[in-house]
Formats: C-alpha cells, sequence, structure tokens
C-alpha cells in the first residue's frame, strides 16, 4: 500500500547510530522518518527521497519485576514486550495484534485489552530516552524533562528519536477469560443493543469491543455464515475464572449465537488472537476513526447499513467499549487528549487488491463522514486515514492539548526534522 522511496535506510544497532544518522539528516538537511514496528498505517514511517532511521534490530526487552517496570527498546513489537513480560508474570497495556511496533503505538496512545484496567500504553510510559533533532540525548520520567514526557505521552511523536520506553506493567495471567461471541445479521440489531447496555455496567476489569464485519471461513462457524456480515462481540476478563463466566454472562448468554469461541487461555495466545486477520504484505489498509457520545439506535442501525455497503469482506467496524481506567486521566494531564466518549468506532477498510482501492478508501471517508453526527468531533491518531487532513486530524485528536503540543515540537526540533504533519 505505501510505496515510496527513501533516499537512505540507516539498520540502527544502537542509540549511538540513531544520533549519527539524525546528524547526518540534519547536516544534509534531508527528511527523516523513525521505523518503529513499521505498522502505521499511513506509513508515517517511510518518507519519498528522504532517510529512514530503521530501528527494527533494537528490539531487545528487559524486565524488573521488582519494581514492575519493563523497558524496551524503540523498535521492539508488541509481541517482544508480551513475551518478555509474561515470562515475570506481567503484562504491559499495549495493542491488539503482536507484530505491531510499541513505538507508533504509545507515542499516539495505544489502546488494546488492557485498557480498561490500566489506560492506555502511553499512559504508562513512565520513562524514555529520547535523541532530539539537535542531537541530544534525554532521559524523560516524571521528574527528568517532564513535558516531554506529557508530549510522549500521546502527542503523535515528532519529539525526537526514542530509542528506548519504559513501562509500568501488572500482573496478569498467565491465563485470562476471553470471549469471542459470533451473531448472524437478522440479530445484529438486537445484540449491539443488548452490548450496549452490558457495556455500561462491565466492571474495569473488562475491555471489549463489538465488530462489524463478514465472517472468517473459520471452522468452528458454519459454512453458510462465512463471508456474510455477522456481528461478534470479544471481551477480555482479567479477574478469576468465576467472576469472569459471571460478568461476561451477559454477553455470551443473549440470543442464539451462530458460535460461541469464548474459553480460558493463555494471555499471549489472547494477544495474537487476531494476528491472522493482519497478515504481513497480504492486505491494503485505509482506517479512520471517531469517538461516540453513545450508541443510540440511530447509531446502529446506521452501522449496519454501512457494514453491508463494505465492498470487502475484510474490512470491520469496531466499536471499543472505553471508560474504566481509561477514561480516569485527565485531558489536559497528557497530550493524549479528551477521554470522556464511552466508545471509540474504528472504520478498518482492508482489502487485497490496488484495483479496489477507490472504492474501499471511499467507503471509509463516507463511513466516517455518516457517523460523524453521532461523535465528539474527536478522532484516534493511530487510525488517521492517510494524513490527507494534515494538522486537521491532530487537531481533531489533541483537541485543547494542540498548541501545546506544537510549542513543544518547536522547542526540540525548530526545523521541522522529525514533523511531517
Ligand atoms: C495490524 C495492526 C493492528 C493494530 N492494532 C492496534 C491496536 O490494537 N491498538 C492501537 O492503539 N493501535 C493499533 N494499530 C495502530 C498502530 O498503533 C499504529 O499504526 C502505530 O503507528 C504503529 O506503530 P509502529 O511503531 O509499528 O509504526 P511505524 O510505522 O514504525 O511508526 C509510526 C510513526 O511513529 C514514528 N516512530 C516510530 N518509531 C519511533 C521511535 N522509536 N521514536 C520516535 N518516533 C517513532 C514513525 O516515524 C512514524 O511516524 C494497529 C495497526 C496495525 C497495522
Amino acid at each position: 500500500m505505501i510505496d515510496r522511496r527513501p533516499a537512505l535506510i540507516i539498520c540502527c544497532a544502537n542509540a549511538h547510530d540513531v544520533a549519527t544518522a539524525i546528524a547526518y539528516a540534519r547536516q544534509h538537511a534531508m527528511p527523516l522518518s523513525v521505523r518503529g514496528g513499521g505498522h502505521n498505517v499511513a506509513g508515517t514511517a517511510v518518507p519519498d527521497d528522504g532517510i529512514v532511521v530503521d530501528l527494527s534490530r533494537m528490539r531487545e526487552v528487559q524486565v524488573d519485576a521488582a519494581r514492575r517496570r519493563v523497558r524496551a527498546q524503540g523498535g521492539a513489537t508488541i509481541g517482544d514486550v508480551d513475551r518478555a513480560s509474561q515470562a515475570a508474570g506481567l503484562a504491559v497495556p499495549l495493542g491488539l495484534v503482536s507484530q505491531t511496533g510499541i513505538a507508533g503505538l504509545t507515542l499516539a496512545g495505544g489502546i488494546g485489552w488492557l485498557r480498561r484496567a490500566y489506560g492506555t500504553s502511553s499512559d504508562n510510559l513512565a520513562a524514555a530516552d529520547v535523541i532530539t533533532a539537535a542531537g541530544e540525548r534525554l532521559h524523560v520520567s516524571e521528574t527528568e524533562n517532564p513535558e516531554l514526557l506529557w508530549g510522549l505521552r500521546g502527542g503523535g511523536g515528532g519529539l525526537g528519536a526514542v530509542t528506548s520506553f519504559e513501562y509500568h506493567a501488572y500482573p496478569v495471567g498467565p491465563d485470562v477469560s476471553f470471549a469471542l461471541v459470533f451473531h448472524t445479521w437478522q440479530d445484529a440489531q438486537s445484540a449491539l443493543r443488548n452490548y450496549r447496555e452490558w457495556a455500561s455496567t462491565a466492571p474495569d476489569e473488562v475491555s471489549s469491543f463489538a465488530i462489524l464485519w463478514h465472517a472468517p471461513a473459520l471452522d468452528e462457524i458454519p459454512a453458510e455464515y462465512h463471508h456474510t456480515p455477522v456481528v461478534t462481540f470479544a471481551a477480555m476478563h482479567l479477574g478469576d475464572s468465576a467472576e469472569a463466566r459471571h460478568d461476561l454472562a451477559p454477553l455470551r448468554d443473549f440470543g442464539n449465537p451462530i458460535a460461541d469461541l469464548s474459553d480460558v487461555i493463555p494471555y499471549l495466545d489472547a494477544q495474537r488472537a487476531f494476528d491472522d486477520d493482519y497478515p504481513a504484505h497480504e492486505l491494503r489498509y485505509y482506517w479512520k476513526s471517531l469517538y461516540l457520545t453513545g450508541l443510540d439506535d440511530d447509531a446502529l442501525g446506521l452501522l449496519t447499513k454501512i457494514n453491508e455497503a463494505s465492498p470487502s469482506p475484510h474490512s470491520t467496524l469496531d466499536i471499543w467499549q472505553l471508560g474504566g481506567a481509561f477514561s480516569r486521566v485527565g485531558a489536559e494531564e497528557t497530550a493524549f487528549g479528551d477521554r470522556s466518549a464511552p466508545f471509540l468506532l474504528g472504520i478498518e477498510a482492508n482489502w487485497e487488491s490496488p484495483d479496489d482501492d477507490n472504492a474501499n478508501i471511499q467507503w471509509a471517508r463516507n463511513a466516517h463522514q455518516a457517523m460523524s453526527a453521532y461523535s465528539t468531533g474527536a478522532e484516534y491518531l493511530n487510525f488517521p486515514g492517510f494524513y490527507e487532513e494534515g494538522e486537521q486530524v491532530l487537531r481533531a485528536s489533541l483537541g485543547a492539548n494542540f498548541e501545546r503540543l506544537i510549542a513543544l515540537r518547536k522547542q526540540h526540533d525548530p526545523t521541522g526534522l522529525f514533523s511531517r504533519r
């Protein structure tokens, strides 16, 4: 999907290499991008005719079990951090697909299965090592360069190259309760209404979402439903299995599901549950988002129509349940912005052929436009389309924090070496 030709890709082995690469870009006034996990859907890690500071060989993870801290190099993936953390019985709040990089994820927020228990990845960023455009090497924490820590927590980057991220970690697993329930399209509306009621009272140990999409061809799903529209509810519960059975029952017992794949499974498996839906280099992606003010019946009706109009069976409309710890961080406490919305809508156009680019991108844009009537107007910076709206996406995501973030970027990167948007 991302077809760009950088002039130079510098594969870094350590922070010294990163500093050398930045100095070279500065001296030659070349555009520069850092590549973490390379998963940004807008392709912002790759500039045309510029320099890629590639951190994909910097993936070391160290766990301090006594302090419940996990330190990872800037090129680590979610899977790298999960494996090392779980070996010590810990987990860091990260995202849902294990190949995603922690860097881009954290710098723009980071929401996953632990968001309602422990917040975003960026909320749990305790410290970081940053190399600025001027080549300064800064340690960042609550007490050292705290304004920079504020900006790294969800401001979308552009403040320098982060060579290491240090996170708060929590005892999780080794097993967790994982719910995955599929309903027919005929029952979609009633099942979604039931989900809305359940989500408003579910405890913080649960993070869930509803997916409007087309059923994958899994053995556990009757063949007649394969590739037809369905609604799926997915949830992770961190409590003990009896508590989880009780709390997830309203979701699992409702109506007549066509498949219920819920189980108690290793946390590491749950973290990989959707990996197969995002095969490397096989699909094309265009993702947008909107924070929703609620999920009234009109909004649900519109969402079902949008799913029916999807030109690709791989595309999804994801309704992420928010609240809990996610919502208890003040809008100005971190650069991330307002947390008051009860749901985030992810509009994921995912498709196979370049011939279908226009139809799929237009579907996502139409969905975004139509659903904006039910939104707070804010967007999530990790699902930015192609950044074709430029600064507008950053404003829509950061809200009142926008000016403060821009001032911070100007302070640490006056010539805009790192700023692509
Ligand atoms: C399959 C898939 C699943 C996803 N699932 C989730 C999810 O569950 N939750 C969620 O919140 N998001 C999710 N996302 C979105 C994801 O968080 C963003 O795409 C994020 O940008 C990926 O980070 P990365 O390091 O892999 O990206 P990259 O493309 O490497 O980088 C993204 C941006 O950050 C900059 N950057 C990268 N590394 C550094 C660094 N070390 N220092 C400074 N700047 C850096 C890059 O220059 C670029 O602008 C998913 C994306 C994909 C493709």
